[in-house]
């Protein structure tokens, strides 16, 4: 079997101890990855902290020069890594493009992208203040070291979320890759740092337990977290005892709210893709919907036709549009609400019934006859079932949206613009999207808010996010 290798300080690093990473499609063994020590990643930590200074002294032009370079090799590299996604996430290879099922290709593509658009942006110095006796200038500086903890949803995009923005601004890195996730991981790290200085990027993996080791390092100087509200409680308070600061991409439950004015036609597939996107394990993904009573019907009607028309089966293989859950943790937890929304008395409309054979293979699900209050409206399902919910009126589907400690994204759905944007401006989430869900971009700020996290990424607002403020104030 291989065993794949940490990245640190430019060079390959293994380990003594090491787990396995599974195919989720088809429970093949797919390599073996190191499990870091607690030493390995104080060296990590210790090679980063080393490279920063020499890194953040570059003038910026060559370390945006870098920075497209690193994109270019994301881009030679694409079908390699696209490929490692597909066998170790389960997402379809899928292909490009508007009419192509968004998969591991569709993720390499926005791992080029989203190391393209921070490579190209700029903190100019802010003056805040001046008159004929002072001048005050806002400057932007790195942190110093960036310690990065991601999930296993969209591995190598969120890792690219954390990383580029970061050395953009002047910081090094350590990531930790979700342990189900790691080997696609650590060959994207191990490509990228081939065209770095060593130290600037660093990879140590592990489960849990590694993540602590890291996030608990004093000489990290900001956390970048992307997981459950679960974890990143545990790591806020390990951050709390050395006073690092962090920012917080933790779990959703948006709520998409149709109007009574929507067509349920045109916006079907919008809708189905914004709820089953990566087999609903999309951590902005639209997981219970408030329909009025009039379109309901109609709009049930067609998201079954779309789930119904939906090939799944291994990503490898052609022709695939969905695949299965990632892990047999998130697996059980499907199957459990949808069990526990059974008991209560819902209707499958339709999947509802695991998949027999290998893999975590777990029907597109569609659940009606369901209200606020039943687990699989007010969990998180983070999987392949979307609960629909009949409302009355909008002010009380409002009200459904808003009732939960959850607040990552949101979407309305109407012919009238300004109506929706009325509606939206009083749902409590980072972003609501109208006639879309999920629809993020790499120059808009995207971030939770209650339940959901703190601090945004993307665009500008972004990458001040990795970045402090050092004020200039000059007498004249
Ligand atoms: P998770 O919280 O179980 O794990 C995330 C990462 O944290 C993994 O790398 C894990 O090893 C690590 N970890 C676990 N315990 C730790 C500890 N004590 N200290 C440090 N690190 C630790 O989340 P997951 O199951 O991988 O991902 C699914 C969740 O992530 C969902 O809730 C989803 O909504 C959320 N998510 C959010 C966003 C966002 O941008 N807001 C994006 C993707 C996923």
């Amino acid at each position: 079997m291989k065993s794949f290798a940490n990245t640190v300080n430019g060079r390959a690093v293994s380990s003594v101890n090491g787990f396995e990473s599974k195919n989720p499609a088809t429970g093949e063994v797919l390599g073996l990855v190191p499990n870091s020590s607690a030493e390995q990643v104080a060296q990590a930590v210790a090679a980063a902290r080393a490279a920063q200074p020499g890194w953040a002294a570059r003038p910026d032009a060559e370390r945006k020069a870098l920075m497209m370079k690193v994109a270019e090799v994301i881009k030679g590299s694409a079908e390699y890594l696209a490929e490692w996604v597909t066998r170790e996430q389960g997402k379809p290879l899928g292909g490009v493009g508007p009419d192509q099922v968004p998969g591991a290709r569709f993720e390499l593509w926005g791992c080029e992208v989203w190391t393209q658009v921070p490579a190209s942006l700029d903190l100019p110095v802010d003056v805040v203040f001046e008159d004929a006796t002072r001048r005050d200038e806002v400057h932007r500086k790195p942190f110093g070291v960036i310690a990065a903890i991601a999930p296993w949803n969209w591995p190598l995009l969120i890792a690219i979320w954390q990383i580029i923005p970061s050395i953009r601004a002047g910081n090094t890195v350590v990531i930790k890759p979700s342990e189900y996730t790691s080997i696609g991981t650590l060959e994207l790290v191990r490509l990228m740092a081939e065209a770095l200085p060593p130290g600037v990027i660093n990879t140590v993996s592990g489960g849990g337990e590694v993540g602590g080791f890291l996030v608990e390092n004093a000489d990290v100087d900001k956390i970048m977290f992307t997981g459950s509200g679960a974890t990143g409680a545990r790591i806020a308070a390990a951050a709390a005892k050395n006073l690092t600061p962090t920012t917080m991409e933790l779990g959703g439950n948006d709520a998409a709210i149709v109007l009574p004015d929507a067509d349920p036609k045109a916006m079907a597939m919008g809708l189905f893709w914004g709820a089953f996107l990566n087999m609903g394990q999309t951590c902005a993904c639209a997981k219970r919907l408030y329909v009025p009573e009039s379109l309901h019907d109609a709009v049930v009607a067609e998201l079954k036709a779309l789930a119904e028309a939906m090939p799944m089966g291994n990503g490898m293989d052609a022709g695939i549009a969905m695949g299965p859950i990632q892990n047999r943790m998130q697996y059980d937890k499907v199957v459990s609400l949808v069990e526990q929304a059974k008991a209560g008395g819902a209707t499958i409309v339709c999947g509802g019934k695991p998949e027999e054979g290998p893999g975590y293979f777990y029907p597109l699900t569609l659940v009606t006859n369901i209200a606020d209050g039943a687990a699989l409206v007010d969990q998180e399902q983070f999987g392949p079932v979307l609960p629909i919910i009949k409302y009355k009126d909008v002010e009380s589907a409002i009200a459904s949206a808003n009732r939960l400690d959850a607040g990552l994204g949101a979407s309305v759905w109407s012919a009238d613009i300004e109506q929706a944007k009325a509606v939206a401006s009083r749902i409590q989430a980072g972003t609501v999207w109208i006639n879309q869900h999920g629809a993020i971009h790499p120059m808009v700020p995207f971030g939770g808010v209650k339940g959901s996290g703190w601090g945004v990424e993307f665009g500008t607002d972004g990458l001040k996010a990795v970045t402090q403020p050092q004020v200039i104030s000059i007498k004249k």
